[in-house]
């Protein structure tokens, strides 16, 4: 098993040093994985004059999996458009056609005083929603400006997704419950847009192949609404790109803080990029106080969904639940008066959680 690191910028060396370290403790233990870094983002642009070098593609595509740390910073931010950071990462997974985004909100007991929602709605908080990321109006063609028959200016964009997307997206979504609440939650506007209706006549279908899940539907407007209301109800949600968009953000504040969130891209193989979904905190790098956990939270999921490996998964997340009990707290998910500790510190506790279980 090979896993390619990409640090990236900003805090992402640091943050990654830390998941490094878990891989160490693991094939310490004798698991058979390896793994290989290359510069990305500022740093592939530091390196090589292109945020995505083409040595750090080649290794990318031979990986079992990747795992980034974050891209970007003031440095680059008045580079061509071509040459940003953000760039190399829109590339990276469109070469590796990474259609589906995988994000869990996870709300550890001892945060819920974190989240800006009361405890008694957050308190255990464990759902994942499955976005598609590669079609939908963000993509979809005719778009752009014209006059309409008034002779006023007006911007048009275009939905659309064809059965064979609607289909791999809802299979991740139907596979991802499967492994966890066998619940799965499809989200869509059909009581207004044609799409929705295929989508969700395509994903009805589908429900037939997964007997052991239960489906439900629901109109994005009241998925939004019942995020904060209720979010526990859910286990997986599976939607399109923009309505995931907004509800995976929305989801993630219900978690706390930024710095405990983890994310995958999928391929059609379960290959995938593993990142934290937070940037590259420019205002913390180098000084040992980000949180790695959303990092570690990231190899533990890409143990589960790309190496097949969701024993190791579970003992990752299990080892970063127990530093939580013990009460560990970076800066980000501190409460007034809690000690703080920094970025390698943590990744100490983690380590030594790991190595008792
Ligand atoms: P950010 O996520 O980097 O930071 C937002 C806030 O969250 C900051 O206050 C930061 O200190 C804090 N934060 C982020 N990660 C943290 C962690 N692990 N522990 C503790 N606190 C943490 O977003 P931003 O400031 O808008 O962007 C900074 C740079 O990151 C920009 O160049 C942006 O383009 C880039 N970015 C990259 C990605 C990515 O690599 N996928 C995603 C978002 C932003």
């Amino acid at each position: 098993m090979k896993i390619a690191i990409l640090p990236g910028d900003g805090i992402g060396p640091e943050i990654v040093a830390q998941a490094l370290r878990v891989v160490e403790v693991l094939r310490g233990e004798g698991l058979a994985v390896t793994t290989e870094s290359a510069p990305m983002g500022g740093a592939g642009h530091d390196a090589a004059g292109d945020p995505l070098p083409e040595a750090t593609l080649a290794l990318a595509r031979s990986a079992d999996a990747i795992l980034m740390g974050a891209v970007g910073g003031p440095k680059y931010d008045t580079l061509p458009r071509e040459k940003r950071p953000e760039q190399g990462l829109l590339r990276l997974r469109k070469d590796l056609a990474l259609f589906a985004n995988l994000r869990p909100a996870i709300l550890y007991p001892e945060l819920a005083a974190a989240s800006t929602l009361k405890p008694e709605v957050v308190a255990g908080l464990d759902i994942v929603i499955v976005r598609e990321l590669t079609g939908d109006i963000y993509f979809g063609q005719p778009r752009g400006r014209r006059k309409n028959a008034a002779g006023d200016d007006e911007g048009f964009d275009t939905m659309h997704y064809s059965v064979p997307e609607i289909e791999r997206i809802a299979r991740v979504g139907f596979e991802a419950a499967r492994k966890r609440g066998k619940k799965l939650c499809s989200v869509d506007k059909a009581n207004v847009l044609d799409t929705s209706i295929l989508w969700r006549e395509t994903v009805t279908r589908l429900a037939a192949q997964y007997p052991e899940v239960a489906l439900s539907h629901m109109y994005v407007d009241n998925a939004a609404m019942q995020l904060v209301r209720n979010p526990k109800q859910f286990d997986v949600i599976v939607t399109g790109n923009m309505f995931g968009d907004i509800l995976s953000d929305e989801a993630s504040m219900l978690a706390g803080s930024i710095g405990m969130l983890p994310s995958a891209s999928l391929d059609a193989r379960q290959k995938g990029l593993y990142e934290p979904i937070h940037g590259s905190a420019p205002d913390l790098a180098g000084r040992d106080q980000a949180n790695p956990l959303a990092t570690i939270l990231s190899l533990a999921m890409l143990f589960r969904y790309s190496l097949a490996r969701a024993d190791v998964g579970d003992r990752i997340e299990a080892a970063v639940r127990k530093v939580l009990a013990q009460g560990h707290r970076t800066g980000d998910i501190a409460l007034p008066g809690e000690q703080v500790i920094g970025t390698r510190a943590m990744g100490d506790a983690v380590v030594a959680a790991l190595r008792d279980s």
